[in-house]
């Protein structure tokens, strides 16, 4: 069993790499990869518990892009997580969202919302600051009840203190993933995006602009998703992926590899996954 999605506290999870690296080994992965949003600051870290942890430890990223007027991620697997041009590129995304976040607290304090960088920061241990550190320091600072409520009325998509700088394009960041020689993949489609989309025609544009696959199994996935998603994959020759999206406490309820509790992604993809990257696909 293994799992090709979660995060660290070098983006918005609760556990450190090697916390994850620990927990893998306890849940009995074969192979986790680390996929922190827009940065790969934690795979040093990662990779440094390799000799100590039975499961293999892999390198990832989830990259935001715009697709179509919404937001969409893009997972890069096994990549060369020291590539001198990839590093260049994450560093722009980390400056750009240095200044969303000074952009995104201006707006909150324009709204009349009594929020400080240093209530934000309280959250953050690692090096990144997201929306989901701004949606608990409103929720900590009795602005809100809960995140999600941070969300409707502020910091999500289309609300009052909404700064969007997510412009990267789908085919953009295939282009890194492929160059530093990974795969890209899209990460749960159908959840950033609006409902009923039609992916089946989008897939395949994607797959032209060098997506070898995209996930299709996900903790949040109904059982109709999950075997759409597959059949999609078939129909389209590309690769089904799968992961966890695990957060530690930002995400309760999910598990590392096993989700909410009947997650399973076979060893058999990561294989086929490998196969892509050393074809350069
Ligand atoms: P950022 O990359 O700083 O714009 O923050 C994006 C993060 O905020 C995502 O990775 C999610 O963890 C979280 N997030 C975004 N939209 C929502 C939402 N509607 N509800 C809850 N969490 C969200
Ligand atoms: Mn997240
Ligand atoms: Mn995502
Ligand atoms: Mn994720």
């Amino acid at each position: 069993m293994i799992d090709l999605h979660c995060h660290s506290t070098c983006s918005d999870g609760t556990d450190t790499p090697e916390t994850l690296a620990a927990l893998a080994d306890e849940a009995g992965l074969t192979a986790l990869a680390l996929t922190d949003h827009d940065t790969v600051a934690g795979l040093p870290r990662l990779m440094a518990c390799q000799p100590t942890t039975r499961c293999r430890l892999l390198p990832g990223i989830e990259l935001s892009c715009r697709f179509l007027g919404s937001e969409m991620h893009v997972l890069g697997l096994l990549f060369d997580p020291l590539d001198a041009q990839l590093l260049e590129r994450v560093e722009a995304l980390r400056v750009r969202r240095i200044a969303r976040n000074t952009a995104l607290l201006d707006r909150l304090r324009t709204l009349g919302v009594p929020l400080e960088w240093e209530d934000v920061l309280a959250l953050a241990p690692g090096d990144q600051v997201s929306r989901a550190h701004f949606a608990r320091a409103l929720v900590k600072k009795g602005i809100v009840c809960k995140p999600q409520d941070a969300f409707h009325r502020y910091i999500g998509e289309g609300a009052p203190a909404y700064v969007p700088f997510k412009d990267l394009t789908p085919g953009d960041a295939a282009g890194w993933i492929r160059e530093a020689g990974g795969v890209a993949l899209v990460a749960h489609p159908g959840r950033t995006s609006r409902r009923l989309f039609p992916w089946d025609g989008a897939m395949k544009d994607l797959k032209a602009q060098g997506f070898v696959g995209f996930e299709a199994r996900y903790s949040d996935y109904g059982p109709a998703e999950q075997a759409y998603f597959e059949a999609l994959a078939r129909d389209l020759d590309m690769l089904p992926s799968g992961g966890s999206d695990y957060h530690g406490a930002f995400k309760p309820g999910i598990r590392l590899g096993v989700g909410r509790g009947d997650l399973e992604v076979p060893d058999a993809w990561l294989e086929n996954l490998e196969a892509a990257a050393r074809c350069g696909r």
